[in-house]
């Protein structure tokens, strides 16, 4: 699958909550929802900065989100955090909205504090978080649940069997299609860093999905807005203000990148059994999407004109001339050279923040036609471990073993 360090279900949203002074939520129907009889924080957004970012509220239609607090140098480590929830005490509070036994928030209240041992100011913490589903409880009220909640929040990833956890602070972090912040996982800790220089003031984003990587504009907007209900204006959605022309000119370039992405992605998953692209994910996002413009009457009655037509026949055409033409060159340099393209496009679209699985595929198949770039490709892998995973991840480990190993090395 895509860069394996990326949850296929990642959702953490917060971009369309807001609050009054006290911290409570603006419900859609302008009141304000109450977080619990004795809260006292009045600034929600005090105790989740730090000395890189504070966390701010931006608009109306943003929300909260993170801005950095000063200039910050590639590759630094700007939040850990442990979560506050996680295995079974999500699985268990999902089961039991879904059968029913959590009937009321404060059902969830209680079972947070007497089965999970979170502290009231936790719960208060926890409860501030949005929730992506509040407008559709069958009671009408609009208010927030649990279960909500951790649909809207929670990551899961392959440290833990993909087993969910909900980081309270990490959530505060908005998306974006090219994103400033990577993050990675040692265990259940999520480390956030920086993945290129950002300076004082620069809103600090994450991605929330592998749509980023192989989807144009119109689609990744589309999913995202179906699939985690925002309207995704990123700096790669919506380029600041040059002229028309220009913006269009950069957008048409960065879809023609992200294509390029899947055609390389396709192409080494069929010649050297790479996982870099993941099927099963793009065949759901591209069903999403049907679904969702199925049910817009505007895109049921578009209509392909005939040359349009003719024109994605002839693209399909070369596309698999082209594939059958592929496989007859013998794995090598060619395929070194499709990683280096993809790698190149990675780093122009700003959406390398999770590269040690194309670097791992670097070094496997240059270890396997014997090139001198093996030790190269390894020691990029460890690096980029070390310091996202940390030195003491077993995966970094197994990485330094692999470079004791290689001829050459005693
Ligand atoms: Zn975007």
């Amino acid at each position: 699958m895509p860069p394996q360090n990326l949850p296929l279900l990642v959702q953490p949203i917060d971009t369309v909550v807001q609050r009054n002074e006290r911290g409570d939520d603006k419900c859609y129907d302008g009141s304000y929802s109450t977080l619990s009889s004795t809260t006292t924080i009045t600034n929600p957004t005090e105790s989740l900065s730090n000395e890189y970012y504070a966390v701010k509220w931006f608009s109306e239609w943003e929300g909260y989100g993170c801005v950095a607090l000063k200039d910050i140098g590639k590759h630094t480590i700007i939040h850990e955090e442990e979560p506050m929830l996680k295995a079974e005490q999500i699985t268990n509070a999902l089961e039991r909205h879904v059968n029913g036994a959590h009937m009321t928030p404060e059902d969830d209240k209680k079972y947070l504090e007497n089965e999970c041992c979170l502290k009231k100011e936790d719960i208060d913490k926890l409860w501030q978080l949005h929730d992506q589903h509040q407008d559709r409880y069958a009671n009408g009220k609009n208010e927030k649940r649990l279960w909500g909640i951790l649909m809207s929040n929670t990551f899961e990833n392959e440290e833990n069997n993909y087993q969910r956890r909900l980081y309270v602070q990490t959530s505060r972090f908005n998306h974006s299609c090219s994103p400033n912040i990577g993050y990675d996982f040692n265990n259940w800790t999520i480390r956030l860093f920086t993945t290129r220089d950002v300076k004082a003031g620069d809103t600090l984003c994450i991605a929330y999905s592998d749509v980023i990587y192989f989807f144009p504009r119109e689609k990744r907007q589309k999913y995202l807005l179906s699939a985690m209900k925002f309207k995704c204006a990123c700096s790669a959605c919506s380029p600041l203000p040059h002229d028309i022309d220009e913006n269009q000119r950069i957008l048409e370039k960065s879809d023609e990148n992200r294509k390029r992405l899947k055609q390389i992605g396709m192409e080494l998953r069929d010649r050297v059994e790479s996982d870099l692209y993941d099927a099963t994910f793009c065949i759901h996002v591209n069903d999403t999407i049907k679904r969702v413009s199925a049910s817009k009457e505007e895109e049921k009655t578009k209509e392909i004109t005939e040359t349009e037509k003719i024109a994605r026949r002839e693209q399909l055409m070369e596309r698999v001339r082209l594939r059958k033409l592929s496989k007859k060159i013998p794995i090598g340099e060619y395929d070194l050279n499709l990683i280096m393209e993809y790698i190149r496009i990675l780093e122009h679209e700003n959406i390398d923040h999770d590269m040690i699985p194309i670097f791992e595929l670097g070094y496997k198949v240059a270890s396997q036609i014997g090139s001198p770039s093996t030790s190269e490709w390894s020691s990029k892998c460890l690096k980029l471990c070390q310091f996202s995973k940390g030195i003491d991840h077993p995966k970094t480990r197994a990485f330094q073993d692999r470079i004791v190993r290689l001829p050459g090395k005693k």
